[in-house]
């Protein structure tokens, strides 16, 4: 491990504050490093492995079409990707999808479509995106321009022009700031980044009423809460609104890399041949593997839907007895289903740090919240030992 930790730290970029493991293998919601500690993973690969580590039913379909094809390019019709964009368009609000490879191109491709969007039907003064403060849709130029984040942009100036920012579950605020040039609104129904922040029950419904008011696109930044991640398919059926755009990744392949863009056909069809494309986007193996995925989740009635509401019931009921017994480092604990965020009024990475020597992984977000993001397919006795775990820790530091 030493020499493959010398290793990483001269040849790699340093973009990463990485912790001194080196994980190999992993089965369900555990993974192994390479000198055999075995970890329950409380991060699954921030909320990207869905059904946990190496899912026969994903790793099978993978096998099969790696042996069958693996890419071919968008020139041509590819079977497994239509077949996951109609699986996606009968089980959400949307008509048509495009695929991607990853979170921040599905919101690249979001900016773009809804500002086509709005040059077709508008006029070309009509470009702005309204994003929230403390938000995250991605790194690249137009995503850290709509991440409402100053530490995320800081250096990387000039920004892209045409965004503008609110405070996240403020509707006066929101209301304020849509104005002739406003194309679009961009938020994440909850701030995964930002600290698992929930907004209340009405805001999305006083979203959605203000952007058909003002001929606004509403576009939901799905990446973190989306598959299942909730309890419901997708976030923005908790709020019962609809979205006009969009956009998924992290779970959408249970672990292979893939992002899609979905919209309405009327916003759909402001892209025509050439208007946008990507070369590896919805290709063969990722596809597949996306299918697996989302058909596992679908089947015997949505059952993994079902157990992951009600492990995030479990899993926040310990919490609050957490939050009892050590009050003076626990103030909050936010989320819904199994995407979960403790407030502390210290720094976490050290409680992170610690978890980690006693085999438990788990994320710090936003500096001072524990994120638990694990697989869905946990069991109530997974939860009993991470927070067993968490509990030990913060007694010795109370
Ligand atoms: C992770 C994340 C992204 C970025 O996804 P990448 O695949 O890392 O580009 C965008 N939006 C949200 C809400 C995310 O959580």
């Amino acid at each position: 491990m030493k020499r493959l930790l010398d290793e990483a730290a001269k040849y790699l970029m340093n973009t990463y504050n990485r912790y001194p493991v080196v994980l190999v293998k992993g089965r369900g919601a555990r993974v192994y490093g390479d000198d055999g500690k075995e970890y329950l993973d409380f991060v699954g690969g921030i909320a990207v492995n869905i059904l946990g580590h190496c899912h026969p039913r994903v790793v099978v379909s993978i096998q099969k079409q790696a042996q069958r094809l693996l890419h071919v390019s968008n020139l041509y019709h590819i079977d497994s990707q239509i077949k996951l964009a109609k699986l996606l368009v009968e089980n959400s609000f949307a008509d048509r999808v495009f695929f991607c490879n990853s979170g921040a191109e599905a919101n690249e491709a979001a900016i773009k479509l809804a500002r086509k969007y709005a040059n077709e039907h508008y006029g070309e003064n009509r470009y702005e995106i309204i994003t929230a403060y403390n938000s995250f849709h991605g790194r690249t130029m137009a995503t850290i321009t709509a991440t409402g984040q100053e530490k995320i942009q800081k250096g990387f100036e000039p920004l892209l022009p045409g965004f503008k920012y609110v405070s996240f579950n403020d509707i006066d605020a929101l209301h304020s700031a849509i104005d002739d040039r406003t194309c679009a609104v961009m938020l994440e129904p909850i701030q995964g980044e930002g600290g698992v922040k929930v907004p209340s029950q009405e805001y999305f419904k006083n979203v959605r009423t203000l952007c058909n008011e003002k001929g606004v696109l509403l576009i939901l930044d799905e990446v973190q809460t989306g598959m299942g991640r909730t309890g419901r398919l997708f976030a923005y059926e908790h709020f019962g609104i609809e979205p006009d755009i969009m956009t998924l990744a992290k779970g959408l392949g249970g672990g292979v890399p893939i992002g899609a863009m979905l919209a309405k056909e009327h916003v759909a069809s402001s892209f025509t041949p050439g208007s946008h494309a990507s070369t590896f986007g919805g290709n063969p193996l990722v596809c597949q593997a996306a299918v697996a995925t989302l058909e596992t989740i679908l089947e015997d009635d949505a059952f993994i839907l079902k157990e992951c509401a009600r492990l995030g019931g479990y899993l926040k009921d310990k919490l609050y007895k957490l939050k009892e017994e050590f009050s003076g480092i626990i103030v909050d604990i936010r989320g819904i289903g199994l995407m979960v965020g403790v407030e502390l009024t210290r720094e976490c990475q050290p409680i992170v740090k610690a978890c980690i020597e006693k085999g438990l992984l788990i994320n710090c977000t936003a500096g001072t919240t524990l994120r638990f993001t694990p697989p869905l397919i946990i069991t109530e006795e997974d939860i009993d030992t991470a927070l067993d775990i968490l509990a030990d820790i913060l007694w010795r530091l109370s």
